[in-house]
């Protein structure tokens, strides 16, 4: 089987060490009207850090760029068994890395990729702002893991079964969405369970 795997918030946790960098600092910087003091995970309830934060699209970019060549970009850690369950799945499956990020990540991104999951992982597209299920489809890709709603209702329209990734409740721009009408559409909620789900589908 090919699978296709999202980056952020999938293998491994973006917006942790984001949240550190706005909290110890970065909010003095930023044009911020009435600064949230104390960002939490739980603000978001959507995915995106202009929007939590009540700023431009030219400001939050200023920011993730800001964010992306400081230490705390370099302190993005994969989520709990993910580097297991890829090495484990790699052995029978293809597996093919995904993001929205922008392109000029791409080099950090191939960087962390091989640091963590080395070989298991055969690819690395970022997504350039086309839409995922068009990477899925000219892949061949028979499953996508993505921890955005957009993307899995995107690729279940096209064909594509995904799970949507919930980290344990932890992604709370996704929890509110029913999967229950979409007949492609798997909740997931941690790399245990993907494993087990898959290997007892016997793929
Ligand atoms: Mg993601």
């Amino acid at each position: 089987m090919i699978i296709i795997t999202d980056i952020d918030e999938v293998l491994g946790s973006l917006i942790d060490p984001l949240i550190r960098y706005y909290n110890e600092g970065y909010y003095l910087l930023g044009n911020f009207k009435n600064p949230i003091k104390n960002l939490k995970r739980e603000n978001f309830t959507t995915y995106s850090i202009g929007k939590i934060l009540n700023i431009t699209e030219e400001e939050e970019y200023k920011m993730i760029q800001r964010f992306s060549r400081s230490p705390y970009f370099k302190n993005i850690m994969p989520l709990e068994n993910a580097v297991e369950s890829i090495k484990k799945l790699s052995e029978k499956h293809k597996i093919i890395g995904l993001s929205d990020r922008p392109n000029y990540l791409f080099g950090d991104s191939i960087f962390w990729a091989n640091r963590y999951f080395g070989d298991s992982l055969s690819e690395l597209y970022l997504s350039n702002g086309y839409s995922k299920a068009m990477y899925c489809k000219k892949m061949d890709a028979d499953l996508i893991i993505d921890d955005k709603v957009a993307h899995v209702v995107d690729c279940s329209e096209n064909g594509i079964r995904s799970y949507l990734f919930g980290n344990d409740k932890k992604n709370y721009w996704n929890q509110n969405f029913d999967e229950s009408e979409y007949d492609m559409i798997e909740r997931v909620e941690n790399w245990k369970e993907i494993l087990e789900r898959i290997e007892s589908k016997d793929l």
